[in-house]
């Protein structure tokens, strides 16, 4: 199937019951069993079935499959957030004295998330950017994990996964990817080489701005040497599932971060038009990042631009479309603001992933805690503004960042 076929299609039933074409949502904390012998069985997974919500429910479960599916994996498990799915993507491996290498460019949640780890004895070593040159030298006995945004938020640097993957994989080192912005329609991560594949579900899968979650991914295809990796020598019996198997039986459901039924019936909703979305809003990205740079005064990025060093990887990993963030540096602080508040149609927020356009001023805001150090690193500067591109009529959009622009 191809993608848009296989949204709705694949790997995905609805309701067998009765036949209802979505699956319904189960807004139930526990399910009733006609005997204690059944509920047994169910608790001890010698039977399928639910017993609570926090630990598994049919809704959740649909979101949760269509979403494996999707990116070729195994197996997924959907969290309360995506904050929550990063965390605990890593916690599912690591444990004091362990050190993780990652992306200074991440999202800044992110980067805060490593600086609280450290108080449980996990060190981060930072890299500007994710790559073979810039992560051997790094890599020691203990580096348990490297973890990178595909296409990081919002410096819109884009990683070479299959060349790092294959560095990793000669250390016995899992490489994680945050695929939130790239998302399945632009590629599949563990295609080229990633193990577990993480996602905010809040941006683009859900796609309208009305649920916050998250969704980890298990490519099931690194070996998790239970010497290296504590706590899985009890899970090596479920073999290639043994990553998930130990998420779901251990942090995952102990943490009780899991998804409620209604935020998973409204991703569900959401993937169905993924794919037009994602066509929409890259066209609208490549054409006003286009309009954008043509102004003077006014500096984009975008990964589709000529002027971009990651072109050339858009196009070989992603077929030539970029996603849908555009940053700009205006010029100054004041000439930043200045053009948000003369913007009609785009809603100042922080978010991205919307089917409407979103603006925000990072530095101000996202990095507002983050050091120069940090901020540089990811990209932002005084004068740098986020765009999130929405699927509004792309002339409506670039008349009106037009009169914003010749206003300053
Ligand atoms: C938003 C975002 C997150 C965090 O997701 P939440 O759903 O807001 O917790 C993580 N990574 C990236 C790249 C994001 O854009």
């Amino acid at each position: 199937m191809n993608f848009n076929t296989a949204l709705l299609h694949g790997n995905f039933n609805g309701d067998s019951g009765t036949g209802a074409t979505l699956t319904p949502v189960y807004q139930v904390s526990a399910f009733a069993h006609e005997s204690p012998e059944k509920l047994e069985k169910v608790f001890n997974n010698k039977a399928p079935g639910y017993a609570y919500t926090r630990i598994s429910n049919p809704t959740v479960d649909s979101f949760e499959k269509r979403i494996a599916s999707l990116e070729n994996g195994i197996g997924a498990v959907a969290c309360s957030s995506g904050m929550a799915a990063v965390t605990i993507s890593l916690l599912n491996i690591l444990q004091s004295g362990d050190e993780v290498i990652a992306g200074a460019g991440l999202f800044g949640g992110t980067i805060d998330l490593f600086g609280d780890l450290k108080a449980f004895g996990i060190k981060t070593k930072f890299v500007n950017h994710i790559s073979v040159e810039s992560i051997e030298p790094l890599i020691t006995d203990k580096t348990k994990a490297v973890f990178a945004e595909l296409i990081g938020n919002p410096t819109l640097d884009i990683v070479d996964i299959r060349k790092v993957s294959e560095l990793v994989h000669n250390h016995n080192i899992p490489l994680i990817i945050d695929s939130t912005t790239a998302t399945p329609y632009l590629v599949n991560p563990i295609k080229y080489g990633a193990d577990i594949v993480v996602h905010s579900s809040s941006k683009y899968i859900n796609g309208s701005g009305d649920a916050v979650s998250g969704v980890i991914v298990d490519s099931g295809n690194f070996k998790w040497d239970p010497e290296r990796y504590s706590g899985f020598e009890e899970y090596k019996k479920y073999g290639k599932f043994s990553y998930i198997a130990k998420l779901r039986n251990g942090l995952w459901r102990n943490v009780g971060c899991c998804l409620s039924p209604t935020n998973a019936f409204l991703n569900s909703l959401g993937i169905e038009t993924l794919g037009l979305r994602m066509e929409r809003l890259c066209s609208n990205a490549k054409e006003l990042s286009e309009f954008l740079d043509s102004f003077e005064g006014v500096d984009v990025n975008y990964p589709t631009l000529d002027k971009s060093p990651y072109k050339p990887l858009t196009d070989e990993l992603f077929g030539g479309r970029g996603g849908a963030i555009i940053t700009a540096r205006i010029g100054s602080k004041e000439r930043a603001f200045k053009l948000m508040n003369n913007l009609q149609i785009p809603l100042i927020a922080t978010n991205i992933g919307d089917v409407r356009t979103l603006v925000i001023h990072p530095a101000s805001t996202i990095y507002t805690h983050s050091s120069e150090e940090q901020q540089i690193n990811a990209g932002v500067y005084e004068d740098t503004i986020r765009i999130s591109v929405g699927i509004e009529d792309i002339e409506d959009l670039k008349s009106d960042f037009e009169q914003a622009i010749n206003k300053l």
